[in-house]
């Protein structure tokens, strides 16, 4: 039997993931408005719990590359130390709202990737306005943009989120496959990234090999002469109706 060429393999791994989206979740692009000016992008790193992948907080930080990080509730109370780091530096660093406690921002019961989502309007509510009590509690700037964890909304679950005050921050190159990914393919995803896209990767998995790949990439951009810049320094537009 023939192996399947790697184009086909790619165009079964979309179908699928179009299938798993049949149920009428969205997933919204967001990229940034074409300025007249060196080819720049925009990072965002999330940090859905757990620990900091402190290669990727020391890379930014050497090499002044900004970045918009989405961080929940459950991350904000287990990393102080890395919090700190952000803190000294806010020419680099934004935090904006990732959720209270890492559930998917969807008003229907199911699950998104194996996680159970919010269910209901009021939870999907409570996600988001959790996440803003945490960034209140610690004394953050309060957040202005959104990330549901998986990325993934129910069409009136987008509709909420906007009415509470929020543009929703979808992405344009996905980085590392939810962390998921080998070194070399995320640094490869990374570095093709062209003027105007918007990256999504993890921070907060510092045992994965991903995290590897995230700072070759960003290196590898650097070189090029590309410019990064924060979501909230930048003319974006998403797709969906997340931020008109
Ligand atoms: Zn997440």
């Amino acid at each position: 039997m023939r192996v399947m060429p790697r184009f086909a393999a790619v165009t079964l791994a979309l179908a699928v993931a179009s299938a798993a989206n049949a149920g009428g979740l969205v997933e919204p692009r967001l990229r940034l408005k074409h300025a007249d000016h060196a080819p720049r992008v925009a990072l965002t790193l999330d940090a859905c719990g757990g620990a900091t992948d402190d290669r990727i907080l020391s890379a930014l930080v050497e090499n002044r590359i900004p970045a918009t990080i989405f961080v929940t509730g459950k991350w904000i109370k287990r990393n102080a130390a890395s919090l700190a780091v952000i803190h000294a530096h806010p020419e680099l660093f934004e935090l904006e709202n990732h959720g209270g406690r890492h559930v998917p921002a969807v008003d229907t019961p199911r699950k998104i990737y194996g996680i159970p989502s919010a269910g209901s309007a009021e939870a999907v509510s409570a996600e988001v306005e959790s996440g803003a009590a945490a960034f209140a509690a610690t004394g953050e700037t309060p957040p202005k943009w959104f990330r549901g964890a998986t990325a993934q909304y129910s069409p009136t679950a987008i509709a909420l989120i906007r009415k509470l005050g929020y543009r929703i921050a979808g992405y344009s190159i996905n980085g590392d496959g939810g962390s998921l990914l080998g070194a070399t393919e995320v640094a490869r995803r990374l570095a093709s990234a062209k003027d105007g896209d918007v990256i999504i990767a993890h921070i907060n998995q510092p045992k994965h090999a991903a995290g590897e790949g995230v700072v070759k990439g960003l290196l590898a951009l650097k070189e090029k002469g590309y410019t990064f810049v924060r979501l909230n320094d930048a003319e974006t537009e998403g797709s969906d109706g997340t931020t008109e």
